[in-house]
């Protein structure tokens, strides 16, 4: 972030007073440009004994498999969002039960939530960000085509707690280790 958005002047990243950390301010007419973490809603659907996965077309992470989802827009629910990335990106119509599991992503400052939903038919297709839309049972996931730790995560919760016939929510953490830069995924 160079300009600032309300006079185009340039922006100088200082803590303002009263503040505890650096924010972009600008220069001239002292705007405050403050940046906070983005939601990505999600949905895991489901369809007989098998969950609806994407290709992604786009970056990053081209050419591997995700859940439907992407970035909530402003002026709408978690809900909502989730159900319109369900339809941009799989083209599929889907019923939302309950909100499954929620991994705050620090990093990338991001917070990615899994709605457990239904999938309604099967007229699905790729919509514009997919390379191609399929339905996997669990011995066909591909494991190590997933596209973001979030996603094998909450696949791998769906079908642990399928044979026990209950899906109480998880919640975690994505971390980096400074050390070994993997990832690890602590369970709040
Ligand atoms: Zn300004």
């Amino acid at each position: 972030m160079n300009h600032c958005n309300h006079c185009g002047n340039n922006l100088s990243s200082i803590i303002p007073a009263g503040d505890d950390r650096e924010r972009y301010v600008c220069d001239e007419c002292g705007h405050i440009h403050y940046q906070n973490p983005r939601i990505i809603v999600c949905t895991l659907p489901i369809y007989e004994d098998k969950v609806l996965l994407c290709k992604r077309a786009i970056e990053p992470r081209y050419g591997l498999w995700t859940l439907p989802g992407g970035f909530m827009e402003n002026g709408e629910s978690t809900h909502a969002g989730a159900l319109r990335e369900t339809r941009e990106e799989a083209c599929a119509n889907v019923e939302l039960l309950d909100l499954y599991s929620l991994y705050n992503v620090p990093h990338i400052n991001q917070v990615h939530l899994f709605f457990r939903a239904n999938l309604l038919d099967l007229n699905f297709s790729s919509g514009a960000e997919s390379l191609d839309v399929k339905l996997y049972s669990e011995n066909e996931i591909p494991w190590n085509k997933l596209a973001f730790t979030p996603v094998m995560e909450t696949l791998k919760h769906y079908f642990h707690d399928r044979n026990q016939n209950t899906f109480p929510m998880h919640c975690a953490e994505i971390l980096i280790d400074p050390n070994t830069k993997q990832t690890i995924t602590r369970h709040f």
